[in-house]
């Protein structure tokens, strides 16, 4: 911490993450300038608000590099070919990230550094990280959900009284930057490809979830569903005693990494070599109990228990837990049928579990493809479709592979983008809907063609379906 007195220091990015980084900083007596290549609304209040507490920033240009910077700590956002880096490593100044700055400061002032328990996953790292925080708590621990999820990390290592342990979301962004990272214990919980326009390929960015296992202490948690995720186990340099732990939803196979210790029947539970299969928690206790959310909670329970927690805290935690809007979640029954918002299915892999775990499925889809291929995930959910109703931008994409894999479902190709769209997608699905399906919004791409984020476009989607229920109890 002393080496940040007197250093100058840039911080990349004015976002919720950046401003706590500047002030952290300047605290610690660095002298900061927070560059930003925005300069919208956003950025001059948070600028402002810095400006007020003499810390500089500049706002749109984001690639030079202030006068005698010594280090910068980047936003998760910035991607790592931005010219900021290459003007940073020309004048041999470091690029940290914002977590590992909080992993350098957690023993700051001799405080007893807070352990981490660390999730990274293409899908479920929120659900997850907020599942284990729930447990933690339950088994009486002071502890919080942060990083990727929304919450610095570095306010989290700073708080006073210090937490007994950590929730750490950490996203592939945040461990490209994190070189000195070294969790308690950590999960992966599943690669499918995604953000490769930041990373480059996938191999880069497998190799950047990864980096989450170096130097574990106590467990790797890895999904034994999911070879690529015992793969990075079997790559990483963990403490010498360090076991890995695969958890799955079948039966647990003899793994050349030690045991798989995840079972699941009609109760879920984590079984430990030691102590034998202890029963955990029940899939009742799961809420929404689909399949790849009883995944995300044994990985939740394999943490914890790496951690030490008692078994009931595993229970009491999941009982306790309660999940995030937009995240499968189930809006209303009108006239039999079921309507369930999965904005956040933002690409195919979320897309793909969200379908899994219903039976007969009117299927609302469609906007940002971020390059993907749907082919994979509709071969997967063709059986289970009643229908299909298509908006946004790529809808176009959806429907071609929608005929080539499902030709005999019927589409309704919405060709609009005004902000009554999705209560048209609404009314189209309810068409096709029969009693006992569901009618999903699970869009496998991203909003911002027709939404400002996945939460608006949640939002629309449930406030027209409060509409038609309110419109079916008027009409009997
Ligand atoms: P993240 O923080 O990784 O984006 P979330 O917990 O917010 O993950 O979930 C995002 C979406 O991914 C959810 O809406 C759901 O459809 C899907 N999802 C959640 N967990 C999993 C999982 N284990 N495997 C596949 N998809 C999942």
């Amino acid at each position: 911490a002393e080496a940040f007195a007197g250093l100058r220091v840039t911080v990349a990015g004015l976002g919720v993450s950046g401003v706590s980084t500047a002030r952290a900083l300047a605290r610690l007596g660095a002298l900061v300038t927070v560059v930003d290549g925005g300069e919208g609304a956003r950025q001059r209040s948070a600028a402002a608000e810095l400006a007020a507490e003499g810390i500089e920033s500049r706002l749109g240009d984001g690639a030079t590099l202030p006068e005698g910077t010594q280090c910068v700590v980047t936003s998760p956002g910035w991607r790592p070919d931005s010219p900021l880096f290459a003007a940073a490593g020309a004048v041999g100044a470091e690029v940290i990230g914002d977590v590992e700055l909080a992993w350098r400061l957690r023993d700051l002032d001799g405080r007893a550094p807070a352990p981490w328990l660390a999730v990274t996953g293409t899908n479920g790292k929120t659900t997850t990280v907020r599942m284990l925080a729930a447990i933690l708590g339950a088994a009486g621990l002071r502890t919080a959900a942060v990083g990727n999820i929304g919450s610095p990390l570095l306010d989290a290592v700073l708080a006073d009284p210090p937490y007994d342990v950590l929730a750490v979301e950490l996203s592939s962004y945040q461990l490209h930057w994190a070189p000195s990272v070294r969790p308690h214990s950590a999960a992966v919980l599943n690669l499918a490809p995604d953000h490769l326009d930041w990373h480059g390929s996938m191999a880069a960015y497998a190799a950047d979830k990864g980096r989450i296992y170096e130097g574990n202490e106590v467990a790797c948690v890895y999904n034994a569903a999911d070879p690529a995720t015992e793969d990075l186990v079997r790559k990483a340099d963990v403490v010498e005693g360090c076991r890995a732990i695969g958890f799955t939803l079948g039966l647990p196979r003899p793994s050349e990494l030690g045991v798989v210790d995840g079972v699941l029947a009609d109760r879920a539970f984590v079984a430990d070599r030691r102590n034998q299969a202890q029963e955990l928690a029940e899939v009742s206790d799961i809420d929404p109990p689909a399949p790849h959310n009883v995944a995300n909670a044994l990985a939740a329970a394999a943490l914890a228990r790496a951690f030490g927690v008692p078994p009931h805290a595993v229970r009491d935690g999941l009982r306790a837990f309660t999940p995030d809007a937009h995240r499968i979640q189930h809006v209303a029954q009108v006239a039999g049928v079921a309507y369930v918002d999965d904005s956040k299915a933002t690409n195919t892999h979320a897309a793909e579990a969200s379908l899994a775990a219903y039976g007969s499925v009117v299927w609302i889809a469609g906007g940002l493809a971020k390059g993907a291929s749907f082919d994979d995930l509709v071969r997967a959910a063709a059986p289970r479709l009643r229908g299909a109703v298509l908006i946004g931008a790529d809808r176009a994409l959806v429907a071609a592979a929608l005929a080539r894999h499902a030709p005999d479902v019927p589409v309704v190709d919405l060709d609009r983008t005004d902000t009554g769209a999705m209560a048209a997608a609404v009314h189209e699905a309810t068409r096709l809907a029969r009693q006992g399906d569901t009618v999903l919004l699970a869009p496998a791409c991203a909003s911002m063609d027709m939404f400002t984020n996945y939460n608006e476009r949640g939002d629309a989607f449930a406030a027209a379906v409060r509409a038609l229920a309110a419109d079916r109890a008027e009409t009997k």
